[in-house]
């Protein structure tokens, strides 16, 4: 039986970085220092032993958010890891939502880079407490005060060093530890720098290191009395007072504290992780979660504490080639013991949970039970889709469920041979219940499969895996844009009626409807207000359907039909020949008629996009870009290169990395992500709605 380990000196962390910061190269440090990985691979040669899927390898990319544990001084932390490319920023919402302390990376040459913004604003939405690293350290061009100045300017709130570097670019052999106020003296030779030597401070740094912990005691002294009286008197602060006021600071997320290192040489890393001990939180430092009861639909808090009833939440859905599907959750509250049924609160179906499993870098521990705070994976949820509550049968509540947005781009899969068209339903189905912004149907019409997703590259990572993984070889088609449609006019009084009396029983289904524009992201609302009995309560099920059905094969080019009211105001029936079917009927007829009236628009994905490009070429990619139809929104100076900013639809966007590349001779990168949907200028609508009748979409 697995004692409890106590909750204070539980972490749970992730490490957030824009691609190619140092991730995965830090993770891997992290897990050798910490003794659960024995071989150090680098993410070059492909072995990084948090990149567990063979595609995410060879692209270097990390995208799934796989929970490692690991000890550290006598702390259990727990990695969520976190992707770095955009078009999985769901993902790092998601692992968001179950993390307490994150750790953000940045690289010491390019400082803050777009997508470290992005994620940055992300854990400022969840009020999560970080520390920065500045890494790569080592690299010629390296710049710790530069990369400071960016983070104070470009993210906000204050950060400060807490360490200075010693040396620079090849020279980087350390740091000054600002707390301690020594220095630390890395052997990147001797036993990969798991070694370090503890060292005074050099006179020629004394000074600026001086000037700089001032600083920080100064701006940490509002947060702890001692060393506020301490600060007031002009007395010296000890390194326990400073740690002990740093970790309230951050815990308050207004304040960051700032380190620095080079991973790759091995510099720096020990110092991090005692820092995710001594300042991130513990799951009881951070507010209790918030729910609904089940029961009565009140609002309620649940604290970490294991005298409440259990209560988690079910954060990343994994196929294991092992033991099948793993379902990873975070308890939030109580416990969580195997051989025990839970409720899953989306579904409402019990799931009774088999094993449990603390999964390590290269291992897995079975567990008997998991406590609050922890994270664990789970074998045996059957039921459980990412984002999902599971919790105690007596005590039923939803934790607020993770918000996915609607895929943007869609292909046609098809299976190459028989044996892969048997295995390919189930596979896909396997891998939208691991993400659910992958979606799978098939298409009416021409009886075709079709997958979507959020971005060109994210369906492709999905068709790598069936490959891989699964074995199953398909060909896929061009990809397609995920247009939709709604209506810009009010119509009243819409007759659906259907009827068909000639001899023997005959259908009677008539419905009165008010079509009205919804609000933005409302999708179909159906409402009825229907009196008096014109129409029996029991066919008002069967008109919505009719009226979803027709909503979801839309009116102007089959894209389904969102943010629209729909009010079933009146009606009326036959008492012999009315039925489920003919109120389905009108309520589709209805819809359809009353939409057509109600000057339907298409409406379509508009990317946030962000280029960062050498000057001289900034003349051609704006033009380029104009012919996208881009809104260009800023175009700031950033060093010696230009950020533009600009909504780019979608539609315009496809093969845009091949095209900038050769446009700027590879020199610029871009970033891009799904903005909002907008209406399609009249032009391009003739365009889409053409080819939809010669039926290519
Ligand atoms: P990720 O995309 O954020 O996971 O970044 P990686 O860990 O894959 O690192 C990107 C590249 O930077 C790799 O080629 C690493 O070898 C390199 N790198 C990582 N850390 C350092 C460092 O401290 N110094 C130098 N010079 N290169 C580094």
């Amino acid at each position: 039986m697995s004692a409890r380990f106590p909750s204070e000196k539980t972490r749970n962390i992730g490490i957030m970085a824009h691609i190619d910061a140092g991730k995965t190269t830090l993770t891997e440090r992290v897990l050798f220092y910490a003794g659960k990985i024995y071989k150090m691979g680098e993410v070059h040669d492909g072995t990084a032993e948090m990149d567990w899927m063979v595609q995410e390898r060879e692209r270097g990319i990390t995208i799934t958010s796989a929970a490692t544990t690991f000890e550290w001084r006598d702390h259990r932390i727990n990695l969520i890891d976190t992707p770095g490319h955009v078009d999985f920023t769901v993902e790092v919402e998601r692992s968001l939502r179950v993390l307490d302390g994150v750790i953000a990376v940045f690289c010491a040459v390019a400082g803050v880079e777009p997508q470290s913004e992005t994620v940055w604003r992300q854990a400022d939405k969840y009020r999560i407490p970080r520390i920065a690293f500045v890494n790569k350290m080592d690299r010629p061009g390296a710049d710790y005060f530069g990369a400071l100045r960016m983070i104070r300017d470009k993210l906000g709130g204050i950060s400060l060093p807490v360490q200075l570097p010693l040396g620079e670019e090849e020279s980087f052999i350390g740091v000054v530890d600002l707390v301690e106020m020594n220095a630390c003296v890395f052997d990147a030779e001797e036993g990969l720098g798991a070694q370090y030597r503890v060292t005074e401070i050099p006179d020629e740094m004394r000074e600026t290191s001086e000037k700089h912990r001032s600083e920080l005691v100064a701006t940490v002294a509002d947060y702890d009395e001692a060393v506020g009286d301490k600060y007031l008197h002009g007395l010296e602060v000890t390194p326990e007072e400073l740690r002990r006021a740093i970790r309230t600071a951050t815990l308050d997320v207004r304040f960051v504290p700032v380190m620095c290192g080079a991973a790759l040489r091995n510099k720096g890393v020990q110092p991090v992780l005692d820092a995710v001990v001594d300042y991130l939180p513990s799951p009881s430092d951070v507010p209790p979660v918030e729910g609904t009861e089940l029961r009565d639909g009140k609002k309620t808090t649940r604290g970490a504490s294991d005298d409440e009833p259990f209560c988690g939440l079910a954060f990343k859905i994994v196929t294991d080639p092992h033991v099948g599907k793993l379902a990873f959750i975070r308890v939030y509250s109580g416990k969580l013991a195997t051989r025990t049924k839970v409720l899953n609160s989306g579904s409402r179906k019990k799931e009774r949970i088999a094993r449990l499993l603390r999964m390590h870098a290269n291992d897995r521990e079975e567990i008997d039970a998991a406590y609050s705070g922890d994270i664990v994976a789970a074998v045996g949820a059957k039921f459980t889709t990412t984002g999902d509550t599971l919790c105690d049968i007596g005590h039923p509540i939803s934790l607020e469920s993770m918000d996915f947005p609607d895929p943007v781009i869609f292909i046609a899969i098809e299976p190459k041979t028989k044996a892969d068209e048997d295995k390919l339903a189930t596979t896909l189905s396997r891998l939208s219940e691991e993400d659910p912004t992958f979606k799978v149907r098939t298409d009416e019409e021409t009886g075709q499969t079709i997958i979507s997703g959020m971005g060109e590259l994210h369906l492709e990572v999905l068709v790598d895996r069936m490959k891989r993984e699964f074995n199953i070889h398909a060909n896929v088609g061009r990809p397609q844009v995920a247009y939709r449609e709604t209506i810009t006019e009010t119509v009243e009084d819409v007759q659906g009626k259907f009827v068909k009396q000639s001899g023997g029983r005959g259908q009677y289904g008539h419905v009165i409807l008010l079509i009205e524009p919804g609000l933005s992201g409302s999708g179909v609302v159906f409402v009825d207000e229907i009196r008096g009995g014109d129409v029996p309560k029991e066919y008002i099920p069967a008109v919505e359907a009719g009226v979803r059905e027709a909503a979801e094969s839309g009116i102007v080019a089959g894209y389904s039909v969102v943010d629209v009211r729909v009010t079933a105001t009146g009606g009326s029936y036959h008492e012999v020949d009315s039925s489920d079917l003919a109120f389905r009927i009108a309520g589709s007829m209805g819809f359809r008629e009353g939409a057509r009236r109600a000057k339907p628009v298409l409406l379509e994905p508009v990317m946030a996009v962000e280029i960062v490009l050498p000057e001289k070429f900034l003349g051609d990619v704006i033009g380029d870009l104009n012919a996208r139809r881009a809104k260009i929104e800023e175009m700031i100076p950033k060093g010696d290169s230009r950020v533009v900013t600009a909504r780019v639809p979608l539609a315009e966007m496809f093969g845009y990395a091949t095209d900038l590349r050769s446009r700027t001779q590879g020199r610029a990168s871009y970033t891009m992500q799904f903005g909002q949907y907008c209406e399609v200028p009249e032009s391009v609508f003739d365009r889409i709605v053409e080819k939809s009748v010669v039926g290519i979409c």
